[in-house]
């Protein structure tokens, strides 16, 4: 019976235990639920009702920052893995678990690293538009090389021929991949500014009060004089008014552009002067027997330029096009004495006396009148010094040579003048032409001798 009723006891137990234990399953089947765990590099940060929430997060951060960073390859710089975990009365906290990725996630540009002689300057979008700027400045010193059509157009001008062989930059410059914040990224723009500029943005400062030009220099990190050259018009004395801008945007190029070019140019050859000594000719004199006329030559250069700067320019070769002619001048070396011989020398060439030394409607004819000469030349009667050469009232133009020795002769009526004071002319040259200026009656030559101021009889000397 005792057993019977264990067993029946028994039995009830089982049967308990078995109805507790459905009873359990069924209330954990009503009560379980599937939930996610999220792990960010492989560190846990929360638990979500649902993958899709997170994929959509990411999406969404992702979308935010394309739209902000056109045509930039992004991605999540991380792994983030989510674990399916079924969990009675599973607990979860969506947003909880979002706020905790925005804390940690980075969305990252996959872009590149520009590094200049070993220094990362800037970081743009990818290879080929670091490519495009460094060809775009380049070609900014060689535009020949950028637009073949404009090198065809200089190579026809005559005079200069202009040929850009080369064309490198002096640094080192390498292009890497690189992660990095997308508002790290410049575009092509401000990549071209920056490597040619030294920065990205061009700043500008505004005047406050109590600026100055050197303090606004310094404040900048430059020069008065670099600050004077990127404002143009601003100097020493302009008075800054307040509000003014001024660029302080000092322009030190992160990139040298070294550019070889062949430059053939016609140039001018001057020509020489070769003075030659003639005894025959009088001291002082000189006299042009050939003129000179400059050469021509083409010549070809190499030029070496960095940043359009000019550091160095080698004759490569020339051709002389047409030889200077040399300029010839004769100088005359013949030394004629100022002093006079005493005896003097028939002033024309022949001709006659038409009036003498004597008086003549009723005052005193004070020289000689001579007439008919084979030509017109006036002689000098002996060596002598020109006193004067000039008009002079009823003498019309008159020459008065001084022989130095106390005479003097007097050359009236002349056409022209062929000597000028101060010269000194040789017993027989030619130092007018006869004429009738003055208060003469005809072509002829009134001539005087002088002596010691008094006038004398031509005739007594000649
Ligand atoms: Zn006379």
């Amino acid at each position: 019976m005792k057993e019977k009723s264990i067993m029946a006891k028994g039995v009830v137990v089982l049967s308990i235990l078995i109805a507790t234990a459905a009873f359990a399953f069924q209330h954990y089947q009503a009560h379980a639920r599937t939930v996610y765990d999220v792990y960010w590099n492989g560190a846990y940060i929360g638990t979500v009702s649902d993958p899709g929430i997170v994929r959509a997060w990411l999406d969404n951060q992702t979308r935010k920052y394309a739209a902000q960073h056109d045509g930039l390859r992004l991605h999540v710089d991380a792994s983030l893995r989510v674990a399916e975990r079924r969990a009675y009365k599973g607990a979860f906290d969506n947003a909880g678990t979002l706020r905790t990725l925005a804390q940690r996630v980075r969305v990252k540009a996959e872009a590149v690293r520009v590094v200049i002689d070993g220094k990362t300057v800037a970081y743009a979008p990818d290879a080929q538009t670091v490519a495009r700027v460094l060809n775009a400045i380049k070609a900014s010193y060689a535009p020949e090389l950028a637009s073949p059509k404009r090198a065809v157009t200089i190579a026809s001008r005559a005079e200069e021929n202009r040929a850009t062989r080369q064309v490198s930059f002096v640094e080192r410059i390498d292009v890497e991949p690189a992660k990095v914040d997308p508002r790290e990224v410049l575009t092509e723009a401000e990549l071209r500014k920056l490597l040619e500029t030294g920065t990205p943005e061009p700043k500008r400062h505004v005047v406050q009060p109590g600026d100055c030009l050197s303090c606004i220099a310094a404040r900048y990190n430059l020069t008065t004089a670099e600050l004077k050259r990127l404002n143009p018009g601003l100097t020493e004395g302009t008075l800054l008014q307040i509000g003014q801008t001024v660029n302080v945007t000092a322009r030190r190029p992160k990139v040298t552009v070294k550019t070889v070019e062949e430059v053939t140019v016609v140039e001018t050859m001057p020509f020489a002067v070769e003075v030659r000594r003639d005894p025959h000719l009088p001291q002082g004199e000189t006299r042009v027997i050939r003129e000179g006329k400059n050469g021509q030559k083409r010549v070809t250069y190499r030029l070496v330029k960095k940043n359009g700067a000019l550091v160095n320019k080698e004759l490569l070769s020339q051709a002389v096009l047409a030889e200077p002619v040399t300029k010839v001048i004769v100088k005359g070396t013949k030394v004629i004495a100022s002093k006079g011989t005493g005896r003097l020398a028939w002033p024309t060439r022949g001709g006659r006396i038409t009036s003498g030394f004597h008086y003549r409607w009723g005052k005193m004819h004070t020289g000689l009148d001579i007439a008919g000469a084979r030509n017109r030349d006036i002689l000098a009667a002996d060596n002598g010094r020109v006193v004067f050469a000039g008009w002079n009232g009823d003498y019309g133009y008159t020459v008065i040579l001084d022989h130095g020795n106390g005479l003097r002769t007097l050359y009236g009526h002349l056409d022209r003048i062929k000597t000028r004071v101060g010269a000194v002319v040789e017993k027989g040259q030619v130092i007018g032409v006869m004429g009738d200026t003055g208060h003469a009656t005809g072509v002829h030559l009134h001539f005087e001798v002088i002596r010691n101021g008094v006038k004398v009889n031509p005739l007594r000397y000649l």
